[in-house]
């Protein structure tokens, strides 16, 4: 499938925004997905997300704002004319039709006759290769969304739009069939935009993400940076648990801050704090759960020197097959969540022991207090 490499150029939104009456449903924005990348828009429902898919589509018109495919303005252009695919959830295949006649549409209505080898190797694409003959209602769901995907690929889009198409299927398909569009993008080469608000989808599938939140990107990045280093509450707790505690800028050590939170003195990498960093200011410091590490109050001497370290007494700990999840209460923070891997049924803490919390201070972020937690 060498030959459908796109070489069409980046999507670029600028200043693009929608607004319906008096909701501003997009804020103008500025978004560019690289070409050939598998790019995801995240976020809860009703973020803008979905309307900003409609107009890279053509499917809704801009209020304010262009764009472009490659160094081309679309924005005048009706869908039809754009070089742009969408798949919905609804993969709405015609019934009547087989696989094969299903996924050949899009050639015969542009009067393309000989179909059969782009039909061919498009359901080889998907694995569909033995299904050509079935109608629709023969199919299961992640067979039906393949045959929507082959059949939104074989006119070669320059970009791919995918609006939610894994919302209707159960998680293990589900799963199976992120693992499915992942292989098949990265075998066309056609940059790939896909809707989800589904924080593990979006992470498996994506190379870059973009989180929104009230019609505005909040962040975007590689999932492991956004996951490591997010800029906001939102995306801090949106991806994810995250332990959020409050703390006050001691000084600058080399590129490190210092902070203190509930007494303990805690570390954190200059870079991976968004918030002012004057000595007094407020922040919070961000850890995830399965970072943490705990040790018996009695055995702190073993800890590593140079550890982020903070005490605390466990008050729940549930097994949960690949993890044990604890909850835990400290002088800098309630509730804490640390999950740990690999451990013996019979070595958990129990509620009440008396514990200590240390991680490595290069996986802790700041996130400016001024903002709520959402
Ligand atoms: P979901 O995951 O539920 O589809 P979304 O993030 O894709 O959500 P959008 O469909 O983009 O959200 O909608 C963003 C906001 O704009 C929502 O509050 C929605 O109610 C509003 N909206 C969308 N279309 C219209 C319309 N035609 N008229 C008025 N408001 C609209």
């Amino acid at each position: 499938m060498t030959d459908d490499k796109n070489d069409g150029g980046d999507v670029r939104l600028t200043g693009i925004s929608k607004t319906y009456g008096s909701f501003t449903a997009v804020h103008p924005l500025e978004l560019t997905v690289p070409q050939g990348s598998f790019f995801a828009l995240l976020g809860a429902s009703g973020c803008g997300k979905t309307t900003t898919l409609r107009m890279i589509a053509g499917l809704e018109e801009p209020t304010t704002g262009t764009v472009f495919l490659g160094d081309k303005d679309v924005t005048d252009l009706p869908p039809y004319k754009r070089p742009v695919n969408t798949v919905f959830q609804s993969y709405a295949l015609f019934p009547h039709l087989d696989v094969s006649e299903n996924v050949a549409f899009g050639l015969r209505r542009r009067g393309i006759k000989s179909v059969r080898k782009q039909v061919d190797d498009m359901l080889e694409l998907v694995q569909l290769g033995d299904f050509a003959k079935r109608k629709p209602h023969q199919l299961s769901g992640g067979q039906q969304q393949r045959v929507a995907v082959a059949r939104a690929l074989i006119n070669h889009p320059q970009v791919l739009l995918l609006d939610e198409p894994l919302g209707a299927l159960d998680l293990k398909l589900r799963r199976q069939m992120q693992l499915e569009l992942k292989r098949i993008q990265t075998e066309v080469g056609i940059t790939f935009v896909h809707v989800t608000h589904d924080q593990e989808e979006a992470m498996t599938m994506a190379d870059t993400v973009a989180v929104m939140n009230g019609g505005r990107v909040e962040q975007l990045g590689a999932p492991a940076d956004l996951y490591e280093n997010p800029k906001t509450t939102f995306v801090a707790n949106f991806l994810g648990t995250s332990n959020l505690i409050e703390a006050e800028v001691v000084e600058k050590s080399g590129e490190d801050l210092v902070v203190t939170a509930g007494g303990a003195k805690l570390k954190l990498p200059g870079g991976r704090c968004s918030a002012p960093d004057t000595s007094g200011g407020k922040i919070l410091v961000g850890v995830r759960p399965e970072k943490i590490s705990l040790a018996h109050q009695d055995d702190e001497g073993s800890i590593a020197a140079g550890r982020n370290r903070v005490p605390g007494r466990i008050v729940d700990s549930s097994f949960i097959g690949v993890s044990t999840q604890y909850v835990i209460d400290s002088p800098a923070g309630q509730g804490l969540a640390v999950y740990e891997q690999n451990i013996e049924r019979d070595t958990r803490l129990v509620p009440g022991a008396e514990v200590v919390l240390h991680w490595n201070p290069a996986h802790t972020f700041g996130l400016d207090a001024a903002q709520a937690i959402d």
